[in-house]
């Protein structure tokens, strides 16, 4: 897997136009993986910034690979720019933003004929890094294969990472000199469970909040048309989120949010303006940014095309939705979460049913036909009334939905996309359980049944077996070693969710508090120190 075939090289290469000169040339170089598609790697902005900024560092030379389809020539992965195999890079880094793709790392390490496990590795083989979301949130599962976590933002650790390698360090020097640098991980030294590091704890290293006045704003390095977003400028304006809903990663993990100014942000889309017409912000909630309608303003007077993928409920207002409905947007979505206050407000969502019906019928006036309304079952507290309620929502809303559209003459949709609540590391909810996988399954039908009944309803619902599979990948340890290599030979995840119920369930559905000592009376959804220190990534703090 992985290489390319010599036309679609061609083909990716010559499409590419990058918004920055980058130096082809450096002593040093880097392998820089995205483990799946070209298509979806190339659309995350996190890798594309990391690329941006290693071929920043003086006599560093980053190329990319990917995890394409199976090649017949055998000769394992390739860098796309040079058409290297991995082996010749003395640094193999990864960004991985989804643990859905631990298999495709799996696989790409042995098919680059790079010993798989971390301790079967020698002097000349490459030091094999992991970045991105998954090595922040929980790196357990994968110390047994990495070398290096690099953990926090790319620009606390891309420059040292460039100090390291100019120095020639032998293999076992280079993995020591990373564990003394604050925000990387090293297994081999500070111990599967960072028992060596200072105070037995890894310290992210991410921006704070005042460093947004002055930040660069992370945007697309390669423009292509060869990606989901094509030829999508996306530019980072926030990062963090001020809500902080209790069930929410990115909310918790990022914080304090980092805002980047306005102005920062138009000056990167009028400089790129002459090479596309199609621009996305990025940001953990986009809206909730104190300066997006003069960033949306701008953007549109620079006769940008914008996208946004949701709206956080209280940022809706006429004239956000009136820039968006101009340029024949028609799709929308908001996360209400819950079907009604009392949950929401279990989950810190500060959203009253009046507010959510008042910004619905905001949104079917502008124009919009097809609201996409995320919901949770099985939250922490959910009750039968409440899932009730998720019914009565959705009906109370597409009736306000349905009047307002008649008035224009357009009648749109409601799609309620019904997920499961996952607990999420580091988050207040990190020691809730999954819900019993037969619960889930009976209220997806339940609601099935319901909107099936509404007209102008689209109802969405996750499989059981992608809930499960997901909260297991969240929260595993170092027992999912056996069930991850299965993954990585192709086992299908739902034969993996039943031959590995027993494993599985322990982990998302702990029977006992998996830390010595009495359970604890603290009140839901407040961290619990003893829980945490006991779970797979208790030994992850924040600088
Ligand atoms: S509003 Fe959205 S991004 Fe912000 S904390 Fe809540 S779920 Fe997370």
């Amino acid at each position: 897997m992985t290489r390319f075939p010599p036309d679609r090289r061609r083909t990716l290469l010559a499409a590419e136009r990058p918004t920055e000169a980058l130096s082809r040339h450096g002593r040093h170089r880097v392998a820089l993986g995205f483990p799946n598609s070209y298509e979806i790697g190339m659309s995350n902005l996190g890798f594309q910034w990391v690329y941006r900024l290693l071929n920043r560092e003086d006599d560093v030379a980053c190329e990319r690979f990917f995890a394409e389809d199976e090649d017949d020539d055998r000769r394992g992965p390739r860098t796309l720019e040079s058409d290297r195999p991995l082996g010749e890079f003395p640094l193999v880094a990864f960004s991985i933003s989804w643990e859905m793709d631990y298999a495709n790392f799996l696989r790409l390490l042995p098919a680059a004929r790079i010993p798989l496990e971390r301790d079967g590795r020698v002097e000349g083989d490459p030091v094999v890094l992991v970045g991105g979301d998954c090595a922040r949130i929980n790196p357990a599962p994968l110390t047994p294969w990495v070398d290096v976590f690099a953990m926090g933002d790319g620009e606390k650790l891309v420059r040292p990472l460039g100090e390291i390698l100019r120095r020639d360090l032998s293999r076992e020097r280079t993995l020591h000199e990373f564990a003394r640098i604050p925000g990387f991980y090293v297994p081999a030294v500070h111990g599967p469970r960072a028992e060596e590091a200072d105070e037995g704890r890894i310290v992210v290293q991410q921006l704070k909040a005042a460093d947004g006045a002055s930040r660069e704003p992370p945007h697309t390095t390669l423009l292509t048309p060869h990606t989901e977003l094509s030829d999508k400028l996306l530019i980072e304006v926030a990062r963090g989120c001020s809500e902080m809903c209790r069930f929410c990663w990115a909310a918790y993990a990022m914080a304090p949010q980092v805002r980047i100014p306005a102005e920062a942000v138009l000056e990167v889309a009028r400089r790129n303006r002459p090479l596309t017409s199609r621009a996305g912000l990025i940001a953990t909630a986009v809206a909730d940014h104190p300066e997006i309608l003069t960033i949306l303003r701008g953007l549109s007077a620079l006769d940008f095309h914008i996208a946004l993928s949701s709206v956080k409920i209280d940022a809706i207002s006429p004239e956000i939705l009136a820039i968006l409905t101009v340029q024949g947007e028609r799709a929308l979505a908001i996360a209400p979460e819950a079907g009604n206050e009392r949950l929401r407000l279990a989950l810190n969502k500060k959203v009253s049913d009046a507010m959510l019906r008042e910004k619905v019928r905001l949104i079917a006036a502008s124009g919009i036909t097809q609201l996409k309304l995320y919901l949770q079952i099985g939250l922490p507290g959910e009750t039968d009334e409440d899932v009730g309620d998720l019914v009565r929502l959705v009906d109370d809303l597409r009736r306000i939905f349905l009047d307002e559209g008649r008035k224009r003459g357009r009648i749109g949709t409601l799609v309620p996309n019904v997920n499961a609540f996952i607990p999420k590391p580091h988050t207040p909810f990190e020691n809730e359980v999954l819900d019993e996988p037969e619960s889930i399954a009976q209220k997806l039908k339940l609601l099935d049944d319901a909107f099936r009944k509404m007209p102008n309803v689209t109802f969405r619902g996750m499989p059981v077996v992608e809930a499960v599979w997901e909260a297991y990948l969240a929260k595993m340890g170092l027992e999912s070693g056996p069930i991850l290599r299965e993954a990585a030979a192709g086992v299908p995840v739902r034969k993996l969710v039943k031959e590995h119920r027993e494993t599985i369930l322990s982990v998302v559905r702990p029977i006992r508090p998996a830390f010595p000592g009495p359970p604890s009376d603290l009140p839901r959804g407040v961290f619990d120190p003893h829980a945490r220190q006991a779970s797979p990534w208790g030994f992850i703090h924040k600088s």
